[in-house]
């Protein structure tokens, strides 16, 4: 009978394996298509100011509705666009998205004040890895007559591991071009930090993991500090990310982390509610 079982266990095993497989051969397949077939957009997410309540920044996050699937999330497509070569196409367009929905912000919000709005766009190694390199997002400004200024790139502690020349190489065309750059879910990785001196970065996200539980753990409050006042001395700014609740934005303002991005402000959305949002201003901690 254990034998039996034990034969059973494997044969369900190796369904599940098999439907695993077979639903990624299928994405990949389906993701060829998928920009083609505009069921591809360009989520925005608000990046807020916790000191002036307003919208500086956004995130750019790709969505994909698959016609039978519905929703299938970037957490699970991305690695197969990178796995695939997808992603040059897919990560080429959303960039071009952001880069016209950047240029409209700062149009609309540019009679107020004189402060330009950067809408951030995530970069995957693989996109680092070609021979174009940054060239394809560099020509795109360049024939558009689109100042950096308005974007940024985010990349991942993973990329600077390496020390790769090309990268390097890239990342300063990049910030030559006015283009910022964050370096995304900072902490979760490897936590070198020497290559922080070797790179010029413009901004740490702090990763939601320790946002999740700054006010009822000692240990990530006392780690987003550390985080935030080293930021600080380096010339960086600090960006938390996941605040889902006002506790955590008191926190963070208490302890100098002055920018945040979070469902508790906006849930990533499509561009004409992302425009009408930002144009309003939002409830934040005060200063105390
Ligand atoms: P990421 O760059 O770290 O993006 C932040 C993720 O956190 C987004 O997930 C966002 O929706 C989510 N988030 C924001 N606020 C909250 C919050 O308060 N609570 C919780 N629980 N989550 C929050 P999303 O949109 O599912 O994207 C997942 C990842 O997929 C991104 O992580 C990024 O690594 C990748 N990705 C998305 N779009 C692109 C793209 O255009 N190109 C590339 N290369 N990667 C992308
Ligand atoms: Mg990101
Ligand atoms: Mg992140
Ligand atoms: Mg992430």
């Amino acid at each position: 009978a254990a034998k039996a079982a034990g034969r059973n266990c494997l044969r369900i095993f190796d369904e599940a394996m098999r439907e695993k497989i077979q639903l990624r051969v299928r994405l990949a397949s389906d993701l060829r298509t998928a920009l083609k077939a505009e069921q591809l957009s360009v989520h925005y997410q608000p990046i807020i100011d916790l000191f002036s309540g307003q919208v500086i920044k956004a995130e750019a996050l790709l969505r994909w509705e698959h016609p039978e699937l519905g929703q299938v999330s970037p957490e699970v497509f991305i690695p197969i666009a990178e796995e695939t070569g997808a992603i040059h196409e897919i990560g080429n367009w959303v960039f071009r998205e952001a880069a016209r929905v950047a240029m409209q912000w700062n149009h609309q919000e540019l009679t107020e004040d004189s402060v330009l709005r950067r809408i951030s766009v995530n970069r995957s190694p693989r996109q680092f890895f070609t021979r174009e390199g940054c060239d394809d997002w560099l020509a795109h400004l360049h024939d558009q007559g689109i100042p950096g200024e308005v974007l940024g790139v985010e990349i991942t502690e993973g990329l600077l591991l390496d020390d790769r020349p090309d990268v390097m190489r890239q990342l300063t065309a990049f910030r030559s071009a006015g283009i910022a750059i964050s370096l995304d879910d900072f902490g979760t990785g490897y936590s070198a930090l020497s290559y922080l001196k070797k790179f010029d970065i413009d901004y740490l996200k702090i990763d939601r993991s320790f946002v999740q539980d700054i006010v009822s753990t000692e240990g990530s409050r006392a780690i987003v500090e550390s985080i935030a006042s080293m930021a600080v001395r380096l010339g960086m700014q600090v960006i938390a990310e996941g605040v889902e609740e006002p506790a955590q934005a008191e926190v963070l303002t208490a302890i100098g982390c002055r920018l945040a991005q979070g469902y508790l402000y906006a849930r990533p959305m499509p561009e004409q509610a992302f425009m009408a949002f930002a144009a309003a201003e939002i409830e934040t901690p005060t200063l105390r």
